[in-house]
């Protein structure tokens, strides 16, 4: 017999398919041939190997296998359709089976005094306690029962498919078909023999088998783990191996130490010592400076540990080999704290500063751009601005990135691509502190270097959750704080489905403050997304002088605003943020020599989840620690803005569950690109395939 199917058969041809579910399966499931079907895997099983006694049937909802024989079969009641009733019976009890349906059929397949193996949930109707429309399979030989199979693979599936017969039991059927329509000796083993050894991993071939028709539960996992591991590991290869082919390529410009605006700077204009922290980090990426290689450097520290300093010496060191620098923000307003900050250091060393953003035009923007082009103008702040073509500069050398989870990789390379000559040197900083695991497999491509210390005397933040009946105190508490010479943020959430409604939440709370604290006493400023630009200008520099005692906000403050005398910041509808993004809001105070507080706000009624998460926050200050659970409740998907820059895409693996795995993944690619970096080893070529296959994405469902 020769007819198998291609692994690249077009999904057609499998029987049961045919044009119109393939044509759903295309558009549904991105399943395009029998091979991608063959990769759509189960989500669950149903583990048919327990068979209980009829007498156990006593929990409502449960699904159930049971042996037993009919003893009566009638059909009863009135109506149209007369529900069909069998009664059987094991050794402990009776229990009724009922079809509202398809009565024929099962007169025909069940015959009473005879045998049979039930399969179906426990439901309670007018009958008692019964199952409806249970699978069912005769058996002959009860002493030496044990069923076919004893799990049955459950895939998700769409309305769609599901109307056209291919709910989760059609496509297992349609499963089924395939299995034995394909030779499964075409479907090529991907990993190499001896990583097959080491870790004790079936074979591809096998492992399809299993993932959808197991035969014992040891089977679902070695499956599971098998293309959990294929995953993780062949990603790890790819960002390693990309990594290593960039060192070896991409040379750098080489400096190789910090000159005299550097020193200059650190001797006589540093208003502080910097950290043990902060010095390490500096030495970490002058090292790679000097190395001849182009650094792509990510910096991890946690809100308020001084990263914005460790990027203005670092830029310093590109001035003083002769070249530009720029550092690029997320949102205009973080531009403008740079700004700020920045001229206040560098103006007294007699070096220019400007700032690029969409609002910046007309003449002021023409001169920019030449004084950027003829390399007049040094150091450059700005926004998405600057990755637009018209933005030419003379020499770039340093391009620093602050807050990457708001910019993907494609916008970090088109960057790079400012440089005429050479790649200029990246540096990357984020505040939000990924978790290892998540960081090695976003950032793979990245050096790390981690603040891990706040600046001294820093007093620790307190943190109070608040429900809305007790907002009064909340009111008398930032009196007290604004007679003591503070300022206050509040922020409210801004969520882009609900953003009318939101903005009307926060006209409201406005307006309800403005009772509670009248002007001419007390002044507030209002930032939200809605607002002109140079309006929002105005008012965050009205709160920054320490004009405003209030700032009420949305979100745009989430990131770097650095207002040290603002020492409370009071979130309003704190259980609809995460809990990343509470920690980075937090971040906005704490930062001068006054105890902070953070008052998260919430309604009167809340989940026993949000509760918890809320608690969270008050427990602890730790960045890392709240990623961790954030990491947790959310999964990787929503963190640090992973979806929309497209950063990351498991199907199988999970990097909270399978962290280990994901340590053994990159260990091993590690260790075996240390040995072959270009993968020449005759041992090594199916690795070498497995990286050159970038486009190969079979349809996997994530399992869970
Ligand atoms: P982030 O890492 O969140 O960007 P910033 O760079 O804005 O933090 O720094 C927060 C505050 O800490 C700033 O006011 C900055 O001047 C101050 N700071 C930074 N480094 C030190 C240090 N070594 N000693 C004292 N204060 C510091
Ligand atoms: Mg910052």
């Amino acid at each position: 017999m020769n007819s198998f199917l291609k692994p690249d058969s077009p999904i057609e041809y499998l029987k049961g398919v045919g044009p119109q579910r393939g044509a759903l399966l295309r558009k549904h499931l991105a399943i395009e041939d029998v091979q991608s079907l063959l990769f759509y895997f189960p989500f669950r099983y149903i583990d048919k190997s327990q068979i209980i006694t009829i007498r156990s049937c006593i929990e409502e909802g449960r699904w159930v296998q049971i042996i037993g024989r009919v003893i009566s079969l009638v059909e009863k009641g009135g109506g149209r359709s007369k529900p069909l009733i069998a009664e059987i019976l094991d050794n402990s009890g009776s229990i009724e089976l009922i079809w509202f349906q398809s009565q024929n059929w099962v007169l025909d397949n069940l015959k009473t005094g005879k045998t049979y193996r039930f399969y179906g949930r426990l439901q309670k109707s007018s009958y008692g306690l019964n199952i409806s429309h249970p699978e069912f399979e005769e058996i002959n030989d009860l002493q030496n029962y044990s069923p076919k199979q004893p799990f049955d693979p459950v895939y998700s599936t769409t309305e769609a498919l599901a109307s056209k017969g291919l709910d989760s039991k059609g496509i297992r059927r349609v499963m089924e078909h395939l299995m034995l329509s394909i030779d499964l000796r075409s479907i090529h083993e991907n990993l190499p023999s001896y990583i097959l050894a080491r870790y004790k991993l079936p074979n591809r071939a096998d492992s399809l088998v299993w993932i959808h028709f197991p035969q014992n539960e040891a089977q679902i996992k070695i499956a599971r783990d098998r293309f959990k591991f294929e995953e993780l590991f062949s990603h790890q290869l790819k960002i390693i191996h990309s990594r290593i082919q960039r060192s070896l390529l991409k040379h750098g410009f080489v400096w190789q130490n910090p000159g005299l605006l550097y020193h200059q700077f650190k001797e006589n204009y540093l208003p502080f010592e910097l950290t043990n922290a902060q010095q390490r980090v500096i030495l970490e990426i002058c090292k790679d400076l000097a190395s001849g290689h182009q650094m792509n450097r990510l910096l991890q520290g946690d809100v308020g540990s001084g990263k914005t300093i460790v990027a203005l010496m670092v830029m310093l060191i590109a001035l003083d080999h002769g070249f530009q620098a720029c550092i690029m923000a997320p949102t205009e307003v973080l531009a403008n704290q740079h700004l700020i900050s920045f001229k206040e250091y560098l103006n007294q060393m007699g070096i220019e500063v400007a700032l690029l953003s969409s609002q910046v035009k007309g003449k002021a923007r023409k001169e920019i751009l030449q004084n950027l082009a003829s390399g007049q103008l040094k150091i450059i702040i700005g926004t998405h601005a600057l990755i637009e073509d018209q933005v030419v500069f003379h020499n770039l050398g340093m391009v620093v990135i602050d807050e990457q989870h708001r910019f993907g990789v494609e916008q970090r390379s088109k960057l790079w691509s400012k440089s005429k000559s050479l790649h200029p040197h990246v540096l990357v900083m984020t505040a939000t502190p990924i978790p290892r695991t998540l960081a090695m497999t976003l950032y793979g491509d990245l050096e790390v270097s981690v603040i891990d210390e706040l600046p001294p005397n820093r007093k620790e933040i307190k943190t109070l959750h608040i429900r809305d009946r007790h907002r009064p105190e909340l009111i008398r508490f930032m009196r007290d704080q604004i007679e003591r010479g503070r300022q206050i943020y509040i922020v409210y959430p801004l969520i882009e489905e609900s953003e009318k409604l939101d903005l009307e939440n926060l006209q409201l709370g406005y307006e309800k403050l403005l009772t509670f604290f009248p002007l001419p006493q007390y002044k507030i400023a209002v930032v939200h997304g809605k607002l002109k630009s140079e309006d929002k200008n105005l008012e965050m520099a009205r709160f920054v002088r320490g004009v405003a005692h209030i700032m009420v906000a949305t979100t745009v403050i989430e990131v770097g605003v650095n207002v040290p005398n603002a020492s409370v910041m009071v979130i309003e509808n704190a259980e609809r943020f995460g809990l990343s993004q509470l920690h980075q809001l937090r971040g906005r105070v704490g930062r001068g020599a006054e105890q902070s507080y953070c008052v998260l706000m919430s309604s009167n009624k809340l989940s026993d989840d949000a509760v918890s998460r809320l608690q969270i926050m008050v427990q602890t200050n730790d960045g890392f620690k709240i990623a961790e659970e954030d990491l947790r409740i959310r999964g990787p998907g929503d963190l640090a803005g992973t979806k929309q820059s497209g950063l990351i895409e498991l199907k199988v693996a999970d990097l909270v569950e399978d962290h280990k795995l994901l340590v053994a993944a990159r260990q091993l690619a590690e260790a075996i690109l240390g040995r072959d970096p270009q993968l020449a080893h005759p041992t090594n070529q199916l690795l070498k395939k497995l990286i050159d296959h970038q486009g190969e994405k079979p349809g996997w469902e994530k399992i869970s």
